[in-house]
């Protein structure tokens, strides 16, 4: 597969206006499968208007523009207001645009924390749409983390949270000038063990997050 692509209004293969919504976190609701099949009866075409679920864990629904239709991207304008009022996310600067999670607590037996309600406290403001992604998990497996690039790790540990850069291999990665990118410090003298700081409580991981973003150590 591709880059992500942005959600927003973008355009399908043929040219005809459509959006793309992620879910946040990868989940749908109930509420926001509704908005989708409204929007889908309102807008879509047979065959080609059907929405479409993409590798990114989002829908791309096609706009049928009416037949000489001015303004075609209208339709899409007013798409993304409907799929944003659903809570999907729809711009790129949005709170949950680039952050993923695994299931956590209670749904897998190895988790340590609900990372899913501990991320719902901590990504509550806007998000820099260039920002490295964020993944969450319940324990070391980290099911579901990123692939391809760098990325930032939020580990649930018995009494906390560890905020690490890594590389696209998912080891400990520096931060440009070189110093370390997290909790899991690297980079070290050899034989000089650094000490390990404790875990971050929730709030912490907010700051942590803010430090790497400016390109700081946390
Ligand atoms: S990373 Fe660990 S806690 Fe999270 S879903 Fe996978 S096994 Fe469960």
């Amino acid at each position: 597969r591709g880059p992500r692509p942005v959600p927003g209004p973008t355009r399908d293969g043929d040219g005809t206006p459509a959006v793309h919504a992620l879910a946040p976190l990868g989940t749908l609701t109930a509420g926001q499968l509704r908005g989708v099949a409204d929007l889908a009866d309102l807008t879509g075409r047979e065959g080609t208007g059907a929405p479409r679920v993409t590798p990114w864990r989002g829908l791309v629904l096609p706009l049928a523009p009416a037949p000489g239709d001015p303004a075609p991207d209208t339709g899409a304008a007013r798409a993304v207001r409907v799929l944003e009022a659903t809570g999907l996310i729809t711009r790129p600067d949005e709170p949950w645009h680039g952050v993923g999670a695994c299931t956590g607590r209670p749904g897998c037996g190895r988790a340590l924390a609900d990372v899913r309600a501990d991320a719902a406290r901590v990504h509550t403001r806007r998000r820099d749409p260039a920002a490295l992604p964020v993944h969450w998990s319940g324990c070391s497996r980290r099911c579901g983390r990123p692939r391809g690039g760098p990325w930032i790790d939020v580990l649930a540990e018995p009494d906390g949270y560890r905020v690490t850069l890594r590389d696209a291999d998912g080891a400990p990665a520096n931060l440009p000038g070189g110093s370390p990118g997290g909790r899991e410090r690297t980079g070290e003298p050899p034989g000089a063990a650094p000490p390990t700081p404790p875990p971050l409580p929730v709030d912490g991981v907010a700051t942590a997050l803010a430090a790497l973003a400016r390109g700081a150590s946390p």
